[in-house]
């Protein structure tokens, strides 16, 4: 390793970030001249390709050549940068994890070994201490990567050795969203604005394709649960309040619409509950996502499921499928 083409399939080493810095002269100025107009439209799909979640082996290459490819990297981590929004970085960085993974995997072994150790990973020895591996296998659903349906032997777990190349991808994912957001001056972004305004519409408009209207009667037992106890003038512990509002936030109600579901408690404070929601919301700096069915189960708020909770690892999920299954019989019915 390494030549411009590694850089390009491996943006995320530190060699690329050099190569960057060596190459780009003034970013200001490329970025106000014809090539950086160009390098910003190869950017800017590159990240609304992650949005749609296409397939990064067949997006192709961003720009010319490698060398554009990875100007291309830089600018899409800028764009997102600037817009902030936690959905999008999460996307980005597993876009752009799976497209140096789908590389890595076509690497001969001895070249494999030497980028899996550039992110830590020793694949020559297939057990990881548990602290690492808990962190790595975080974002993972399926059931064999909990950590009670493996050995684990003087506090290392035991992987099988393509299972250590899984877990690559999930380091690369680590790496690239760990250095997201980026610290990018506002002038920067004030020259990036109509291309980050262009992909904020398209996040707007992914949202409402996702979830579309509200629809009560597709909430996942949990929170319907969530909701049944506000209403009753339970007072919720933390992590309930916290799950219902990211909940709400993420399928698209609006601060007000989620400050009048709590709005039904007795104890209901408007400011203590405006503060706590647009927190949640994003107002400071980080948006949260609703937690997972697995976290759900570890703070006993997963009650009541029913059938279609075993096909989800998240309420999330769970909302939109039945969403779906919602609009079916109501189409078929109106037949
Ligand atoms: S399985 Fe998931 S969606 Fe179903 S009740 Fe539990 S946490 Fe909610």
């Amino acid at each position: 390793m390494v030549d411009v083409q590694d850089l390009a399939r491996y943006p995320f080493l530190e060699e690329a970030q050099d190569y960057v810095r060596n190459e780009s002269g003034t970013l200001d100025l490329i970025l106000r001249s014809e090539l950086g107009k160009s390098l910003l439209e190869h950017a800017s799909r590159r990240v609304r390709d992650t949005l749609a979640q296409k397939n990064p082996e067949e997006c192709g290459v961003y720009g010319r050549d490698a060398k554009e490819d990875i100007f291309t990297y830089v600018l899409a981590r800028m764009l997102v940068s600037c817009i902030n929004d936690r959905m999008l970085i999460e996307r980005l960085s597993q876009f752009e994890a799976r497209r140096a993974y789908s590389w890595f995997v076509r690497e001969d072994r001895e070249r494999m070994v030497r980028i899996a150790e550039r992110v830590g990973i020793d694949l020559e020895r297939p057990t990881l201490p548990v602290v690492a591996y808990v962190g790595l296998i975080g974002p993972l659903n399926d059931e064999r990567w909990r950590l009670v349906n493996r050995r684990v032997e003087n506090g290392h777990v035991s992987l099988l050795p393509e299972e250590m190349q899984e877990l690559v991808e999930e380091r690369i994912r680590a790496i690239i969203r760990e250095r997201l957001p980026l610290i990018v001056p506002e002038e920067v972004c004030r020259i990036l604005r109509p291309y980050t305004d262009e992909i904020a519409a398209a996040l707007q408009q992914r949202a409402l394709d996702e979830f579309g209207e509200v629809d009560e009667s597709s909430f996942p037992p949990c929170i319907a649960t969530l909701i049944k106890a506000v209403t009753a003038g339970t007072n919720l512990p933390h992590v309930g309040r916290f799950a219902l509002t990211a909940f709400l936030h993420n399928i698209g109600l609006s601060t007000t619409q989620i400050v009048e579901v709590f709005q039904r408690a007795p104890d209901f404070d408007l400011s203590m509950t405006m503060y706590q929601v647009e927190h949640i919301s994003g107002r400071a700096g980080t948006e949260y996502t609703a937690p997972s069915c697995a976290t759900m189960r570890t703070h006993g708020l997963c009650v009541r499921r029913d059938e279609a909770c075993e096909k989800v690892s998240h309420p999330l999920s769970y909302y939109k499928w039945k969403k779906k299954q919602n609009l079916y019989t109501v189409r078929k019915s109106s037949r």
